[in-house]
């Protein structure tokens, strides 16, 4: 569904991204791993147009996406949930949530759409006049996930979920991403510092390292399993 082809990304002269190959099948889970500063959520922007390739080329259902704008890019079915969160801390949950909605016209969609979003996230619906500055981490980034899935995204990206979250809601937020994936069928490209809970849910893994791809497995290969995670433990 997604592609890099020898993608190269650099910030003034300084090359982040070098010569990158990867894959997001349909309908799969892949994760990105890699330490800070690897190049993980340059991936992300350059996936989204947010930074440009100075080389190579990134494909979307087959067609070159890197000299689209942001909001074609969005436009074709790709939703990221920022590192961060991101949320308009001013506005409601449920304010968040319709802000996700704003490419689609249809009401009776956008209704649907949050009862899915209060389905998957019981406790968001309990919340959805609380102030969004207000909410735990753990909250805030479950409003962040539904806001991104407010738009029925085909490809989910998402940029370390996990971080600074206790261990029992990173596994509510890892256990929604799977059934996210398997009941709706959205592709999800996953990056984690967490290498142990994003290979335990992944298809495909890939280890990023100072920008190179140092190292791919698939998640049911239980040998490369474990030499990617001792090859990024060990990195990191
Ligand atoms: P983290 O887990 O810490 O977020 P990351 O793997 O997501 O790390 P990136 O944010 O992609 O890493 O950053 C990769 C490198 O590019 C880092 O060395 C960073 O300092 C640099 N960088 C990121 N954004 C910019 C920018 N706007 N201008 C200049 N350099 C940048």
């Amino acid at each position: 569904m997604l592609q890099f082809n020898n993608v190269t990304t650099h910030y003034g002269a300084i090359r982040v991204l070098r010569d990158v190959n990867l894959q997001v099948r349909a309908g799969e889970i892949t994760c990105l791993l890699g330490s800070n500063g690897a190049g993980k959520t340059t991936t992300i922007k350059t996936i989204v147009g947010l930074v440009k390739p100075t080389s190579g080329e990134v494909l979307y259902q087959g067609k070159r996406i890197d000299s689209l704008r942001t909001p074609d890019i969005v436009r074709l079915g790709i939703a990221s949930v920022p590192e961060g969160r991101r949320l308009f801390s001013k506005l409601t949950v449920e304010e968040n949530l319709l802000i996700g909605a704003c490419t689609i016209k249809d009401q009776k969609q956008i209704q649907e759409n949050l009862k899915k979003s209060y389905k998957l996230f019981p406790r968001l619906e309990e919340r959805k006049k609380q102030i969004s500055g207000t909410l735990s981490g753990g909250e805030q980034q479950m409003v962040a996930m539904c806001r991104a899935l407010m738009s029925n995204p085909k490809l989910l990206l998402m940029d370390e979920p996990s971080l600074g979250l206790a261990p029992i809601l990173i596994k509510e937020i890892f256990d929604t991403i799977v059934r996210v994936n398997r009941e709706d069928g959205t592709t999800i490209l996953l990056i984690e510092q967490n290498a142990h809970k994003a290979i335990a849910i992944a298809d495909y893994a890939y280890v990023l390292q100072k920008g190179e791809i140092i190292l791919e497995s698939s998640g049911d290969d239980a040998i490369s399993k474990e030499k990617i995670q001792q090859a990024y433990l060990h990195k990191s």
